[in-house]
């Protein structure tokens, strides 16, 4: 089977139907990236910051970074990479910061929080992605994004940076993306102001999916409970297309559910487009959305929503079951 997905590695996710999804690889370290070239993928569509914070004992200096930075885009040989802020709080906690004693870290001082409420850690960060992509098209995303005034101030100190660069005499990226991860519902009932303003938004299944069920991501006795194919899910997610669509905002989905090939192949029937995933699931995802027409996914999923099913699962693997091989 690896050596079909070999195969698979130079042609486009193309659907029966002609439709085309894009495939991009996660990563977090700089071992991650050579795995660009063996897997296919287009590009990086989630790079992990925190990891390089988190390997260390004390905070990496902003030229550090902007090194490690430079060395990422590098190996991604012109590919896009989609950096994600520092995500740290919750499960992620830095060995030199100190532990906030939170009863629920999850929904806890977080993220785009933790960078908003003391914002010199996400400055450095921003400078030195700023540095790393002189003459480059630089691409970020901010995480853990609640609401459209987070995402306007997180925005205006990149653009800040960006331009007190500029004043500087140091060069700047030729192009900035700026985008925001959709990892808590309310995110999706933001104003349209938000879905305008974003240059992309990547849903964050991982989170999204615990916050929509309420049901705790590390917490073995419940994180499986939900399917990802529930009905209420996948009607969230098509809202969350919707309106994307509306503002022809660019829509990723970089959970790990996207590199499970049946979850994969429903989101792309849905209308999200890129996919990102952990590099050795590119093969067998592409394999299956190369088999199937994706009007016919929808029609199945159509149908076990009309019929009041509870998941779309059953009615999808009756259906891949009679495919030609
Ligand atoms: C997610 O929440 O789906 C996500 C990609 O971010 P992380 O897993 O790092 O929280
Ligand atoms: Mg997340």
């Amino acid at each position: 089977a690896q050596e079909r997905y070999t195969s698979l590695r130079g042609l486009p996710a193309q659907s029966k139907c002609g439709t085309v999804t894009r495939l991009l690889m996660n990563a977090g370290l700089m071992a991650d990236l050579p795995s660009i070239e063996g897997s296919g993928a287009e590009g990086v569509g989630l790079f992990r910051t925190e990891l390089q914070f988190l390997i260390r004992n004390q905070m990496p200096k902003r030229d550090e970074l902007a090194k490690l930075y430079a060395r990422v885009m590098e190996a991604a040989k012109g590919r896009p990479v989609a950096f994600r802020t520092l995500d740290i709080g919750s499960d992620k906690v830095l060995p030199y910061m100190k532990p906030q004693d939170e009863p629920n870290p999850a929904m806890g001082w977080r993220a785009i929080r933790v960078g908003l409420d003391k914002p010199g850690v996400l400055r450095m960060q921003l400078q030195a992605l700023l540095r790393a992509s002189a003459g480059r098209d630089l691409t970020v995303m901010f995480p853990f994004v609640s609401e459209l005034s987070e995402f306007t101030t997180a925005r205006d100190h990149l653009l800040r940076e960006r331009d007190r660069e500029a004043a500087l005499g140091h060069p700047v990226p030729e192009t900035l993306r700026i985008g925001a991860m959709l990892e808590t519902p309310s995110l999706a009932f933001a104003p349209k102001q938000f879905f305008d303003l974003a240059d992309f938004i990547s849903i964050g299944g991982n989170d999204l999916k615990q916050f929509f069920f309420a049901a705790d991501r590390e917490n073995e006795r419940v994180r499986r409970r939900y399917d990802t194919l529930n009905v209420s899910f996948l009607t969230f997610l098509s809202k969350i297309v919707a309106r994307c669509a509306e503002s022809e905002t660019q829509l990723s989905f970089c959970g790990e559910d996207a590199g499970r090939p049946i979850e994969a192949m429903c989101f792309a029937a849905l209308g999200i487009g890129t996919l990102s995933m952990r590099p050795a699931s590119i093969g067998p995802v592409k394999s299956l959305l190369r088999q199937v027409d994706l009007r016919e996914v929808r029609a199945v999923m159509d149908d076990a929503r009309a019929a009041g099913l509870e998941s779309v699962r059953p009615a999808m693997m009756g259906w891949l079951a009679t495919l030609p091989e």
